[in-house]
């Protein structure tokens, strides 16, 4: 008898966008001619860095000739790659990371709910609410939860509230807690971490044994230069995180997928009799065992990323969705709306108009303004009230889009 993993049954009501794309479909089904602006789903619009695609080009020609064909390369990565990442990425930070460290992948989403295989049942884990609902999701499916509660909550997590009260600055948890999730610059409300929440955050970890998830697939829209872009860059972090990245928001490689997580070798967690096992050789070993390496183009065009013109086409794709952040905010601080994030993000997170629920408001502005956005409620109980807009898009999309929203709410 074939039984099935029951923890898939405790998952809520499906992934928050399949939920959104049903309203979309049926609402378009009724309307065929409205002309739907979506800011919902973060999603890339503009075409890849032309050094990408060269680079691209040329691996595939390479793919071609017996004498540079490749096969099965490295599980964790080709060392160009590699290299390229520690050298660009995070020495010019001041962060010293072995390109050993670095283990190339297929995405991030991956990455973070993958991560999960190498660490025990028992570990009781943290995540901001609101948040990016894959780090919740993979916790349940691993049966690190118990059932889901009326708000959407699942028993056994800890749910730290991130909202206007405090200031978007998460207080540290008052019950002990060992695996925590942390995504800045954040998803959902586009706001930031200072360099004092995040070292609140290591130094809580370095006491409690905990280890950090940080996940930094935004760290390139940061335009602050206090703002960390790692969290290797506070003091003793080596020792309690691991960092995500991905090639995906700051290159457009949504469908070109390329990602890394980094493991620095200090870092350890437990064995059940209480010895620290370094985390390093584990995830090595699940790496190589489930995985067999991203393809050969895909990393020749990430390591064009880091080429002098691929690093100047990537801060104009970025200064592009930054403007179009900044034209929402603006558009919508106009209309009388209360906005966060948006200026080292390309999300903007809104207090939605009179109070409305984050659902109801999503139905206003999709049958008055023919405009898709995100309910906050999606991200979690405390996004309740708030929705989230993106800024990829195209310029006339998003001037559109605030003219609409600013005549749905005025
Ligand atoms: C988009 C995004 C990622 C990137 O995911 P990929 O699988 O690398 O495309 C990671 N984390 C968050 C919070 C994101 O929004």
């Amino acid at each position: 008898m074939a039984t099935i993993n029951e923890n898939y049954s405790k998952l809520a009501a499906g992934y928050l966008f399949p939920e959104i794309g049903r309203r979309v479909s049926a609402f378009t089904q009724e309307n065929p001619d409205a002309n739907v602006i979506r800011l919902g789903i973060g999603d890339v619009t503009e075409p890849l860095p032309a050094a990408c695609v060269a680079a691209m080009h040329k691996a595939v020609d390479d793919m071609s000739v017996r004498d540079s064909f490749r096969g099965y390369g490295p599980e964790q990565g080709y060392e160009f790659l590699r290299t390229a990442i520690v050298e660009h990425a995070f020495k010019p930070r001041g962060v010293e990371i072995a390109a050993d460290e670095v283990f190339i992948s297929d995405g991030s989403k991956c990455d973070t709910g993958n991560i999960l295989d190498i660490f025990g049942a028992d570990n009781t884990v943290a995540v901001m609410d609101p948040v990016y609902p894959v780090y919740v999701d993979t916790n349940v499916m691993a049966g690190r939860t118990g059932a889901a509660g009326k708000d959407g909550r699942y028993e056994g997590l800890v749910y730290v509230p991130v909202t206007a009260e405090n200031d978007f600055v998460p207080s540290l948890p008052d019950e002990p807690v060992d695996l925590i999730y942390l995504c800045y610059p954040n998803n959902p409300t586009g706001t930031v971490a200072s360099r004092e929440t995040l070292k609140q955050w290591v130094d809580y970890a370095r006491a409690h044994d905990a280890i950090i998830f940080f996940d930094a697939a935004y760290e390139a829209y940061i335009t602050d230069p206090e703002i960390p872009h790692s969290i290797y860059e506070i003091e003793g972090a080596r020792d309690v995180a691991i960092e995500f990245r991905s090639f995906s928001k700051n290159a457009g490689f949504t469908g070109t997928r390329c990602a890394y997580t980094v493991i620095p070798k200090e870092l350890t967690g437990k064995t059940s009799t209480g010895e620290d096992q370094p985390i390093h050789p584990l995830w090595n070993r699940r790496h190589c065992t489930k995985f067999n390496g991203v393809s050969y183009p895909i990393q020749r065009a990430a390591e064009a990323v880091f080429t002098p013109e691929g690093q100047q086409q990537i801060n104009e794709l970025i200064q592009f969705y930054l403007t179009n952040a900044g034209l929402i905010r603006e558009g919508l601080e106009s209309a009388g709306i209360t906005v966060y994030g948006g200026v080292n993000a390309p999300y903007v997170w809104l207090k939605t108009p009179g109070g409305a629920g984050s659902w109801d408001f999503f139905d206003q502005l999709l049958s008055k303004g023919h405009l898709v956005g995100t309910p906050g409620s999606g991200f979690g109980a405390a996004g309740e009230g708030y929705f989230r807009l993106s800024a990829f898009n195209s310029r006339e999309n998003i001037e559109q889009a605030v003219e609409r929203f600013q005549r749905v709410v005025g």
